[in-house]
């Protein structure tokens, strides 16, 4: 065993501190990685203070890492010691059903083992997160960063990139379309930047004045104020493709009514209340209200590739890991630009 070191919340009302706890040593399939750098997400946030329920703690959060590799078990072929690696959402999962036979683990019939507050295939270890400073996952569910992107502005790439990603791909957002993104946080600064480099007309959502120039800097077409009615109906009608990634209770009707006819709302942002749907939103046009789960791995890879080579990176705030229950509170108030990224040297401190 190999003593880790991280932030873990005790309880869903304990503020994160300092724990150790163990990893196993690498196995054949295994990579071990040093952290260098982890991003913070909303997801990160629900589950520490269950408001999904179900959490089990304590728990050491942490989703979109990127670290050194530092060991390789003997049957390891995809990486060697000093490659830049990274781990999204899943470290493992069944690799036997439908869902893992066409590469979409985040659909593994089994539920895919998550990368914490999960269980391991064993039934019973749990599993623990990169807010600490050393992992060890199979090789299969570790990504390969591309050597031009910078760690720290990758690592969002894990989760908020390929969530984003994923669905614009799958529902096939191109030249000529007309993109709608709700909320600019972590997940939406992306969305934006992918529908952008996708070549689609991309129009933010957001539910106060105070981001416009950024989203516009971020290679938004249009920013929306969504509480302001005239600019809202302005728009009804008149989107492809909606890309909704709020994590609050909102009104999924007022962004169904954006879709022309035969449109797609996909909802990637878990709040945690159930959203009132009014059947008319649908049913007057034939549209279409979905949600999506961040992306398999070869598709997570696939992400990467293009975000090496479009150059597309989140915009990131780094900071030390004796920072995060600031973090969390900022986060709650949508005071980040964009994701905020924990560099875990700091750990030694
Ligand atoms: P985030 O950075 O906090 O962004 C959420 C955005 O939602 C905010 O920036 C804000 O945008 C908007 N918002 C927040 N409170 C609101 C309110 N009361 N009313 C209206 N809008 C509000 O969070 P994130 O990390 O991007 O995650 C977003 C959601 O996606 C979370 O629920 C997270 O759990 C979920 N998620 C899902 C997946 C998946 O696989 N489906 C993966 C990762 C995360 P504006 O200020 O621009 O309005
Ligand atoms: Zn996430
Ligand atoms: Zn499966």
């Amino acid at each position: 065993m190999t003593t880790a070191r991280g932030y873990a919340a005790q309880s869903a009302t304990s503020p994160l501190a300092p724990i150790q706890f163990e990893r196993r040593e690498p196995g054949a399939r295994d990579v071990q990685l040093e952290v260098l750098f982890c991003g913070i997400c909303h997801s990160d946030l629900h589950q520490a203070r269950d408001e999904w329920g179900g959490s089990a703690f304590p728990m050491v959060p942490g989703h979109e890492i990127v670290g050194r590799v530092t060991r390789v078990g003997a049957d390891v072929t995809k990486f060697k010691v000093g490659d830049l690696a990274g781990v999204g959402c899943m470290v493992d999962a069944c690799r036997t059903c439908p869902s893992c036979k066409e590469g979409l683990e985040q659909y593994c019939a089994q539920t895919p083992v998550y990368t914490y507050n999960s269980k391991e295939r064993d039934g019973k270890t749990p599993t623990q997160g990169g807010y600490s400073d050393v992992l060890v996952v199979d090789q299969d569910f570790v990504l390969k960063v591309p050597a031009n992107l910078d760690p720290a502005r990758a690592a969002p790439l894990l989760c908020a990139g390929i969530t984003t990603y994923s669905p614009l791909r799958h529902w096939k957002v191109g030249p000529g379309q007309r993109v709608g993104v709700v909320g600019l946080g972590g997940l939406g600064h992306m969305g934006v930047k992918f529908a952008r480099a996708m070549g689609a007309h991309v129009v933010v959502f957001s539910h106060t004045d105070k981001k416009k120039q950024d989203a516009l800097r971020l290679g938004a077409h249009e920013v929306v104020v969504s509480s302001n009615a005239e600019e809202m109906e302005a728009r009804a009608g008149t989107l492809d493709f909606v890309l909704d990634t709020v994590s609050a209770p909102h009104d999924i009707n007022a962004y169904l009514g954006l879709l022309r006819r035969d449109g797609s709302l996909v909802l990637v942002g878990v709040p945690e209340k159930p959203l009132p749907l009014q059947p008319f939103s649908l049913i007057a046009q034939r549209r279409s209200f979905s949600g999506s789960s961040i992306g398999g791995i070869n598709e997570t890879q696939e992400m990467l590739d293009f975000c090496g080579k479009h150059e597309v990176l989140s915009d990131v705030e780094v900071i030390p890991i004796q920072q995060v229950n600031e973090a969390y509170t900022r986060l709650l108030k949508g005071d980040v630009k964009y994701r905020f990224v924990i560099d875990m040297r700091s750990l030694k401190e």
